[in-house]
């Protein structure tokens, strides 16, 4: 646990992270949200819960999303400037989930020059395929969006069977955990957003994580590193 002047700095992160689904960047990001108190920007979860709403633009997005595909740069990017707008994110805040491409990485240094807002790191969260397959086939939601709970059948189960620990709402496994529509996410992330990696590691903000490890000793990790890039000025 970080002490009080060191959080008070940590409101003015703004931090990106980088990993294959099932890497674990949503455990540790809403982890981070929870102790930091930043905002987190999920562009999958903005996604998930807009389409529930009904939103349009969220709609346009559905099939792209039920299939393991990326969803078109130009409609990704104006759902994360709208969100970025937002006065919450006046300071520090979270991505998780976007840029997923380079024309998006380019986008948003354009939309954080013109909001004064630089990125102070990149964690990439390195997880091998086995261990993804593994934990996307027994990861488990909570079907409030608004709660967005996730658990494990074997490593995280809830208190009862099929049921949310914190609302109480059914558990549910999400359409795109499939495991044929994984090999696609999976496919698309090696193709598409791990090109990423060297765009940030040139721009030297990129911190590798080894996601492999449990969820405490990763959020150790993690803290760590945001701990000596805050104090490196960064
Ligand atoms: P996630 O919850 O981050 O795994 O995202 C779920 C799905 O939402 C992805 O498989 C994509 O279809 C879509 N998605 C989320 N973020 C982006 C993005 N930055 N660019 C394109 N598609 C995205």
């Amino acid at each position: 646990m970080a002490d009080q002047a060191m959080l008070t700095k940590l409101l003015d992160v703004r931090i990106l992270f980088l990993g294959p689904p099932g890497s674990g960047k949503g455990t540790q990001c809403k982890r981070l949200k929870a102790e930091l108190g930043l905002p987190h920007l999920s562009t999958g979860d903005i996604l998930r819960q807009g389409i529930v709403d009904g939103k349009a633009e969220c709609l346009k997005a559905k099939t792209y999303v039920d299939s393991g595909n990326l969803v078109p740069d130009d409609l990704m990017i104006l759902i994360i400037r709208e969100r970025l707008a937002q006065s919450d994110c006046h300071r520090g805040f979270i991505l998780d989930g976007f840029p997923r491409t380079l024309p998006q990485a380019k986008s948003l240094d354009d939309m954080l020059v013109s909001l004064k807002l630089p990125l102070s790191c990149v964690f990439n969260l390195v997880v091998n395929d086995e261990v993804i397959v593994e934990r996307i086939a027994g990861r488990l939601n909570c079907s409030n969006a608004k709660c967005g709970a996730v658990y494990h059948k074997k490593n995280a189960p809830p208190k009862v069977l099929g049921i949310c620990d914190i609302c109480g709402s059914p558990l549910q496994q999400r359409s795109d955990d499939l495991p044929d529509i994984v090999k696609e996410r999976l496919k698309v992330y090696k193709e598409l957003t791990a090109p990423l990696i060297g765009y940030y590691t040139e721009r030297k903000l990129l911190t590798e994580i080894d996601g492999s490890r449990s969820q405490d000793e990763i959020y150790a990790d993690i803290m760590r590193n945001l701990e000596t890039c805050v104090n490196a000025g960064g």
